[in-house]
């Protein structure tokens, strides 16, 4: 080979993310973002910005925010971690829990960067069947384990389970770390918090890119006990200490500052869920209960791939995953009123 350090490289099937297209004219409606803009006062905040404190490094333990959230929840400072986005948290817990030789649990469907990192970070792991509704069965993980991470509601199916199911699999796996990745909780489903003063080994994993609309300032967090919070610090100032910027941590305060305008906008999506839902239904789609913002859905008469093309043709973007068992599914992320009109419409069309 005359390139020989070629055969030391690192080879690794990367997550592929949601299309972002630059044209004005898409209707978006493939990545789960969020169509209302963020709260008022991240705009207050970022338009009175002082650029010069830009030339000093921002707090490396993200304080002012920490404390917010800490408020906002419950909990103490200590309790709260922050990350660039969900991802950079749920990443750095992978790397921080999962370290047993034993084969961590999650879903066979579920959000498909997980085998990514468990493959990254050389952590074994298992999928668990969802039944043939795409329920999970909270005894499937009545079994040996180096952790397990579950998505609360899960993804892309949309559905979600009780508080009670979370606390039965904390009873049941009380010698690994149970990471519940809440990225779409504020659209209908419960969450684990009220079970964090219980179980020590509970991690939660929250995101600002969806239920506060700041997708682009990659802002996530993770919430569990001193003992799992001093971990992932010390993992992630073990690699990079600055994760989140200066603008970041100063928007993500405005946004956590105000639970009105969160409260109404979560409230505006989930109205128009389901009223979407009940539309796809009358087009003939079987939809899946959703606890989220976005809707799985399949049609008895036409592919998804078909659908999912016509749609693009049309300006329309929506998620199709080429994956064992969802093949024939489509996953649309709640828009707008017109924006959901207009897919409508442009389905009715078609079928
Ligand atoms: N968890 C799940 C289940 C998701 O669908 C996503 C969004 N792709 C994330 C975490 C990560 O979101 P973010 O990095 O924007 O916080």
């Amino acid at each position: 080979m005359d390139k020989p350090f070629l055969a030391k490289l690192r080879r690794i099937d990367p997550y592929v993310p949601g299309e972002q297209p630059q044209s004005d004219d898409i209707i978006k409606l493939n990545a789960n973002e969020n169509p209302y803009p963020p709260a008022p006062g991240v705009q207050e905040t970022l338009r009175t910005f002082d650029a010069s404190r830009l030339a000093l490094y921002p707090d490396a333990n993200g304080k002012a925010l920490k404390n917010a959230l800490a408020n906002r929840f419950g909990v103490k400072p200590t309790q709260v971690f922050l990350g660039n986005g969900s991802d950079d948290v749920l990443a750095l817990a992978f790397q921080s829990f999962f370290c047993s030789e034993q084969p961590i649990l999650y879903p066979d469907i579920t959000y498909s960067f997980y085998p990514v990192w468990c493959d990254l970070f050389r952590i074994p792991y298992e999928t668990v069947p969802l039944d043939e509704n795409f329920c999970v069965n909270v005894r499937d993980y009545d079994k040996p384990n180096g952790g397990i991470v579950l998505p609360n509601p899960n993804a892309p199916t949309g559905r979600g389970v009780s508080l009670d199911f979370l606390e039965d699999l904390l009873q049941h796996n009380a010698d690994c770390v149970v990471i519940i990745d809440e990225a779409y909780v504020d659209f209908g489903a419960q969450s684990a918090v009220p079970l964090l003063s219980k179980y020590e080994n509970l991690l939660i994993v929250q995101t600002m890119s969806k239920s506060r609309s700041l997708a682009g300032l990659r802002i996530g967090y993770a919430l569990g006990s001193e003992t799992l919070i001093a971990t992932l610090e010390a993992v992630k100032n073990s690699y990079n200490s600055y994760t989140m910027d200066a603008l970041a941590l100063a928007a993500g305060e405005a946004a956590v500052k105000d639970e009105a305008y969160f409260q109404a906008t979560c409230r505006k999506v989930i109205a128009t869920r389901d009223r979407t839902a009940e539309e796809l239904r009358a087009l003939g789609f079987a939809v899946q209960p959703s606890l989220t913002n976005f809707l799985f859905v399949t049609h008895p008469a036409k592919k998804a791939p078909e659908i999912f093309e016509y749609l693009r043709q049309k300006k329309i973007f929506i998620r199709y995953f080429k994956l064992p068992r969802i093949d024939n599914y489509l996953r649309i992320t709640i828009g707008t009123d017109e924006q959901m009109d207009r897919m409508i419409d442009a389905l009715r069309a078609f079928l």
